[in-house]
């Protein structure tokens, strides 16, 4: 029978790889707490109309890279492509976001029908942070501070660059919107036919394309600056001031929409020249009208989400994870013989709660002293415990797995002791 492999663009994280996420993910989550922030789970699947309504159905996301499927019952459901769309139904589906503010975060899976490529899959992981109920630039300054002081705790600063942007009000958005329409409307026959599309339904998105002649179009546009509403301008002006006093860098780009229609005020990204074509791997900005969008209250919202995988890839290529000892048993017993096999288990169980700190790997599955033995030193063991004889143990071997090989013997009682002074 053919051997079932797993869905493309889908990886499973070996063993060899999972120090490295776990890794990312304590430096993540100290850095969040040290922020104040807290987490919050919910569901892989949601209704397809929540990000339908929030994400915008002509977006790319919603247009060709969800997962969608009815279920059993006929409902329309899809995994989720994102988090900030479930993490606002759910803080408002529970009251969090009733007269209080939040600072939230998560970590999962998203779901995206994408073409696999290196750090590009239909299955990835974001850590995303959100923040609710608070207007104002601080709120936008900490978390940009926030997310360059994960880059300098990783120590990937050096690679990283932030691109800012202010799309204005939700005002400033229709109106610089309608102005773009209308200079693109004229020149309809140049543009390229994903943009042509666009044109109606979601002009901003057309800022994004990488056609060339869409591009040079767009160089005599209507420039975005010049339609933002002079409060929202200054807000802006406030916001790099407080980025210039933290030394975070930043280049501003007016072309910067991001991928998602819910967006209003600052957007950002951090990217990289270090990840070929996947560059961005963090990104985010104010979504003010989003709770809005879904039903709920009006609720001022800013939050960034970045690809772990992405910031792995960056880590393996730069060097920067740290030394993995390739250890992960300290104390390996050997078991020679059916007969003291309880003993063994019993023994391990032992010193596991009598030492909670060490790594006790017990020997299952029979086999001989000589290959037990070369499984201890491939562990990266430093100490092999030698049980053998047919049920009453008197006295313990003790092998240490360094090039002497020095052995001892001792009795069960003082097993214990001894280890406990070998390992300080
Ligand atoms: P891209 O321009 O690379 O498609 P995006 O704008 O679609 O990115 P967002 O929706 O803002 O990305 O998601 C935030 C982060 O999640 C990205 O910056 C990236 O690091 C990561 N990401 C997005 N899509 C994928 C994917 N298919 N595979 C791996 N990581 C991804
Ligand atoms: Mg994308």
């Amino acid at each position: 029978m053919a051997k079932i492999q797993a869905i493309r663009g889908m990886n499973d994280v070996l063993p060899d790889q999972t120090s490295a996420w776990q890794y990312l993910e304590k430096v993540m989550r100290e850095l969040l707490s040290a922020y104040a922030y807290q987490e919050i789970r919910f569901p892989i699947l949601e209704q397809t109309q929540l990000f339908k309504r929030s994400i915008g159905e002509v977006t790319d996301i919603v247009e060709k890279e969800m997962y969608t499927f009815e279920d059993r019952n006929g409902d329309s459901l899809s995994l989720r492509p994102e988090g900030t769309a479930c993490c606002v139904r759910a803080a408002e589906q529970h009251g969090l976001l009733y007269n209080q503010t939040q600072k939230l975060w998560y970590m999962g899976p998203m779901y995206r029908h994408e073409r696999p490529q290196k750090g590009r899959y239909r299955q990835f992981y974001q850590m995303g942070v959100e923040a609710f109920g608070m207007p104002g630039i601080d709120i936008e300054a900490e978390i940009l501070m926030l997310s360059r002081d994960l880059w300098e705790r990783l120590g990937i600063a050096d690679v990283l660059t932030l691109e800012i942007n202010n799309l204005g009000t939700a005002e400033d958005r229709i109106r610089y919107g309608e102005a773009l329409r209308e200079y693109l409307k004229q020149h309809e026959a140049a543009l390229d036919e994903d943009s042509r599309r666009r044109l109606d339904k979601n002009v901003l998105r057309i800022l994004d394309s990488k056609v060339p002649a869409t591009q040079a179009l767009l160089a005599d546009a209507p420039q975005m600056p010049d339609h933002i509403s002079p409060q929202s301008a200054a807000g802006f002006a406030a916001l790099l001031d407080i980025l210039d006093a933290a030394s975070i860098e930043y280049v501003v780009n007016n072309r910067l929409v991001r991928g998602l229609d819910y967006y209003n005020g600052m957007v950002f990204e951090w990217t990289t020249d270090k990840l070929g074509a996947q560059s961005a791997v963090c990104s985010g900005g104010r979504y003010d009208g989003l709770s809005r969008q879904l039903g709920g209250t009006d609720t001022p919202g800013v939050g960034f989400a970045l690809g772990m995988e992405r910031m792995i890839l960056l880590l393996e290529e730069l060097g920067r994870l740290p030394a993995d000892t390739g250890r992960t048993v300290d104390v390996y017993i050997a078991v020679i013989g059916e007969g003291v096999r309880r003993q063994a288990l019993m023994l391990g169980q032992e010193i596991r709660s009598q030492l909670p700190g060490l790594r006790v790997l017990t020997h299952c599955g029979g086999g001989k002293y000589n290959s037990q033995l070369k499984k201890a030193f491939a562990s990266g063991a430093r100490v092999a415990v030698i049980l053998e004889g047919d049920g009453e143990l008197a006295e313990i071997k003790l092998r240490i797995l360094d090039d002497d090989g020095e052995t001892t013997s001792l009795s069960p009682a003082s097993l214990c002791g001894w280890l406990s002074e070998y390992f300080g």
